[in-house]
């Protein structure tokens, strides 16, 4: 375990071949929320990872993660208020600080879609924002060098969250609430019985339990391939953040210096100055080539090349050459759509999947979603944080 926030006790109370409320398999964002929900409805839960929690290979490690009310679907902005005060709540109670609030800075040619669609969310609810253009964008944005046309779309409700620590204490917190952990413990397999699952581990030890959920991000389909009998269409490719340094430490300072997203191709976005002193994180969206979640993680040069070139162009007082380059994981369906369901036949099993790169802000609601559907009857989906674009089924294939 990385953080100290976890009680080094926390690898304990696993008991061979018992029988639990609940096993969650996958220790990343989403797994460790659902631990930590079920954990504190009073389900006795055991918790399963392949590595050691605060792992490298995943999608969750790293010190920031954007979260933001800002979307261009009505069905995930509307969620943002409730998404917050579940991490307002988390910090609370385990006194640790996840949130560091920035603003958010979001911009693309004018009338470019997804931009477009944001701001028709952003007012249909209400969430208050500003829209900038030309010298007034330039004028309160120096940092950036944005060609003519451009719109830069303001809103305060935007921020950095803590990936690594977030993990961390979730995972702490689940254990605080009773829950076991079983770190090295890499699942085999899951054997539906007539009620609740076995869980095999590939040394061969088994768990049972009432209800088993899978969490597993880039290796989730090593699981749907098995268990599923329509195709689970999941595609892992290769990301990568890089650190660049500036040249005037205050201006890229949170409170003069917002998170920011390019919403127009070729989508970039960086954090202020956070993690490493005298340096943002920027990063440029691999769309291309996918990858084998066990191979070794490498730095794509090509990709480090273009993000060079875009900082050369829409960034000033940025220096060319990243100190640092930090690789990791998307899992992603063809339409970004998430899946959390129950598994389609034994709703015993339910699913945490294809989390792409904008799952972590949602994995607190996520956890609790999960954690809602585990203790309901199949066919109910009664949780504030449901949304029909999750079901698994909408894969099975139409018959002609
Ligand atoms: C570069 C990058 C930038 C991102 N930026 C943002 C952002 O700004 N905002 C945002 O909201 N999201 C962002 N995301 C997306 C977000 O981080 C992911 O969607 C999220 O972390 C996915 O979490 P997960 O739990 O599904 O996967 P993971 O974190 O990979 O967790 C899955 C876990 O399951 C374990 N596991 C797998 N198989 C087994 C097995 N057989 N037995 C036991 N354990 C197993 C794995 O070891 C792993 O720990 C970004 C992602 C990346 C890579």
């Amino acid at each position: 375990m990385t953080d100290s926030t976890i009680p080094s006790s926390s690898v304990v109370n696993v008991r061979g071949g018992a029988r639990y409320d609940v096993i969650v398999i996958g220790a990343g964002g989403v797994g460790s929320a659902a631990a930590y929900h079920c954990a504190r409805d009073g389900k006795d839960v055991l918790l399963l990872e392949q590595f050691t929690v605060g792992h490298t290979r995943g999608s969750s490690h790293g010190g920031s993660r954007i979260i933001r009310y800002t979307h261009d679907k009505l069905d995930h902005a509307s969620q943002m208020p409730a998404t917050f005060d579940l991490w307002f709540e988390l910090e609370r109670e385990s006194g640790a600080s996840l949130l560091t609030m920035t603003g958010g800075l979001y911009f693309a040619p004018e009338n470019e879609p997804w931009l477009t669609k944001a701001l028709q969310v952003l007012q249909t609810l209400d969430f208050p924002h500003r829209i900038l253009v030309g010298e007034e964008l330039q004028r309160a944005h120096p940092q950036f060098n944005l060609p003519a046309g451009w719109i830069g779309v303001e809103q305060e409700h935007s921020g950095i969250l803590a990936a690594s620590r977030a993990v961390a204490v979730m995972v702490s917190q689940a254990v605080r609430h009773g829950a076991s952990v079983r770190e090295l413990a890499a699942v085999a397999g899951i054997a539906p019985e007539w009620e609740g699952a076995v869980v095999r581990l590939e040394t061969g030890e088994t768990f049972s339990a009432d209800r088993v959920i899978v969490c597993a991000g880039p290796w989730a389909s090593r699981f749907l391939d098995k268990l599923v009998e329509f195709p689970v269409p999941l595609r892992v490719t290769p990301q990568q953040v890089a650190y660049f340094p500036v040249q005037d430490a205050a201006a890229f300072a949170v409170g003069r210096f917002p998170l920011f997203i390019s919403t127009h191709e070729p989508h970039f976005y960086g954090f202020p100055i956070h993690e490493r002193p005298g340096t943002i994180k920027i990063a440029l969206e691999n769309e291309g080539h996918s990858a084998n979640p066990d191979d070794p993680r490498q730095v794509d040069q090509a990709l480090l090349n273009q993000l060079t070139t875009i900082v050369g162009e829409f960034m000033r007082g940025v220096g060319p050459t990243p100190v640092h380059v930090e690789p990791c994981l998307y899992t992603e369906t063809p339409t970004r759509d998430f899946i959390i369901d129950r598994h389609p036949d034994y709703p015993q099993i339910l699913f945490g999947a294809g989390f792409s790169g904008r799952g972590f802000k949602h994995t607190i609601a996520v956890g609790r979603l999960l954690a809602d559907l585990a203790q309901s009857d199949a066919g109910v989906y009664a949780s504030p944080f449901w949304r029909e674009s999750y079901r698994i089924n909408r894969f099975v294939p139409v018959s002609t």
